[in-house]
């Protein structure tokens, strides 16, 4: 989680910052920037920041700024005032093997949901929270899906437990005493699982999160408190309340959150290699003599493929895993989830009866040709028709598992596109409530291809949900000027890194052929031209 970092250093004086870094960067390979916005758009919201607590260095409060522009980005804050004074703080973390220099701290609190993700961080959106008088939020939002585990940050003893009865802006909460007059409270709880006077041990559950109190949406709220901090002037917020960040270890991959590591059942106990069948119809035949060649092992089939394409591919892969797209042609109809229903339940009938089981519910929501704007104004509405759709078809077919569909990735685009993850958060009931998830990743170059918004787009879905069968449903490099050749090796290396990645099903290049469009894509052309890519991948050692 942490790899990416990128470190802002003052505009004056500019190249002896630089210098003062150079030992830290060699060893951790950190990026350096003197502009803000550069550093908040390096591999957001991945990165980690690191930026001088100097008043003057950036002509503004850069931490302020960043929580307000680029709210989800982790801030590791050095007090230096001079480029030596920065030199000092970085070779002392290098010789301790210290990055970010958490182990220096006495007091640490150890992550407390087992989802590596803050939603909203300490000392925003301060015009809303004026009306409790305080300065800004007043502790950390981490993620939390409802019922999902709650533990204590830190070693401490149970000195309150909220039931619920009467309210509290908190809900259920409960609130814990540390060493050296800390105090910890954990907020919004569906149940707490500890009594007061209990012992309990770091990383210890504590309880169950829910939207409990004054809340919208399941997630924890931790608040840190430093006895006498108020009174000493020590923070502006009320209630000795400190910003719990700079304590808080944020993991580094899932080996370090606190519930037993989540598994994912999958069968096939590896990532399938797949390939998106014709775009724009069912399979031809000359599309079967690619996905024998190229020894495919799952295909990805629109609803409206006939039930003898599943017999022809069983027939070349007896193995082969099938993962179907309900599809229905939006333009700018309003499709109601019974339109939908009624207009592809005829299909998923026919290729239910054949064994299919994995239905992807439509397609790319988040853009307009595919019904935002038309169908649904955004990801709340959403929500709504995806599970519409899904309870009307589980039903009928109680053995299918519906997938949230793979949305265009990347930012806003006016009238065409809205933001995938901003439609994600949006969407997130119908996410959690999804048998598996989808997602699509595409990118233009090598090392796109290893960039978080490229081919690695499915890390944070990852993040998000891992108890969640992923697939990526999609997956290309449509740049023109690439060559197949180039594409084929990019495919096979993106196939093998996948491979063993665990909770996932599956990837799927886009695409085997199509009547028209994606000239740079198709791994058949109409002319009958087989593309280097499908050799390749045939040819791959795995
Ligand atoms: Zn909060």
């Amino acid at each position: 989680m942490a790899k990416y970092q990128i470190i802002i250093l003052p505009k004056l004086d500019y190249y002896n910052w630089v210098a003062a870094t150079k030992e830290y960067v060699l060893r951790y390979h950190a990026n350096l920037t003197s502009d803000l916005d550069v550093a908040g758009r390096h591999m957001y919201p991945n990165q980690v920041i690191t930026l001088l607590d100097a008043p003057q260095a950036y002509g503004r409060n850069a931490v302020s700024w960043f929580r307000k522009n680029y709210p989800e980005v982790r801030l590791d804050v050095i007090e230096a005032l001079t480029p030596a004074e920065l030199e000092n703080t970085l070779s002392a973390r290098v010789s301790s093997d210290d990055r970010y220099g958490s182990s220096g701290k006495s007091f640490r609190l150890l992550w407390p949901t087992d989802y590596p993700k803050v939603n909203q961080s300490f000392g925003v959106n301060q015009h809303f929270y004026r009306r409790w008088g305080l300065p800004g939020h007043e502790g950390l939002d981490i993620r939390a899906p409802m019922r999902s585990g709650v533990y204590a940050c830190a070693a401490g003893t149970v000195y309150r437990v909220h039931d619920g009865s009467g309210s509290h802006p908190y809900g259920i909460h409960v609130r814990l005493r540390h060493q050296d007059g800390y105090r910890t409270i954990y907020a919004h709880l569906h149940r707490a699982l500890v009594a007061v006077g209990q012992h309990v041990k770091a990383g210890e559950q504590i309880g169950l999160a829910n939207s409990t109190g004054n809340s919208t949406g399941s997630h924890l709220h931790l608040t840190l408190k430093k006895e006498g901090a108020s009174a000493a002037g020590m923070t502006n917020y009320p209630s000795d309340i400190i910003d719990p960040t700079p304590f808080l270890q944020f993991p580094e991959d899932e080996t370090e959150l606190p519930g037993k590591s989540i598994t994912v059942e999958w069968k096939h106990d590896m990532c399938l290699v797949g390939v998106h069948g014709r775009a724009d119809g069912p399979l031809l035949e000359p599309d079967f003599p690619v996905i024998k060649d190229a020894r495919m092992e799952a295909v990805k089939l629109l609803s409206n493929a006939p039930p003898d394409n599943v017999k022809r591919l069983l027939g070349i892969n007896s193995d082969m895993f099938l993962l179907v797209r309900l599809f229905a042609g939006f333009r700018d109809r309003k499709v109601s989830s019974a339109d939908f229903v009624s207009w592809v339940q005829a299909d998923m009938h026919q290729l239910y009866e054949q064994g299919v089981r994995y239905f992807e519910v439509h397609n790319e929501p988040n853009l307009q040709i595919e019904g935002w704007h038309h169908s649904w104004q955004d990801g709340h509405q959403f929500t709504d028709w995806f599970l519409e759709v899904v309870e009307r078809l589980k039903a009928n077919y109680p053995e299918a598992l519906f997938g949230y569909p793979g949305l265009s990735p990347g930012h806003e685009i006016p009238g065409q596109r809205m933001d995938s993850w901003v439609f994600l958060q949006q969407s997130e009931i119908a996410a959690l409530e999804s048998d598996w998830i989808g997602c699509h990743c595409y990118w233009i170059s090598d090392a796109d291809m290893m960039q978080p918004t490229g081919g690695l787009v499915y890390e944070e879905f990852r993040r998000r949900y891992p108890e969640k069968l992923l697939f990526v449903t999609e997956f290309s490099n449509p740049y023109s000027e690439v060559s197949a050749r180039d594409k084929g090796q990019q495919y096979v290396d993106y196939y093998r890194r996948l491979r063993n990645i665990k909770g996932i099903g599956a990837a799927f290049s886009f695409v085997l052929s199509a009547s028209s469009n994606f000239p740079h894509e198709v791994w058949r052309r109409e002319d009958g031209h087989i593309s280097d890519i499908a050799q390749l991948v045939g040819n791959r050692n795995f």
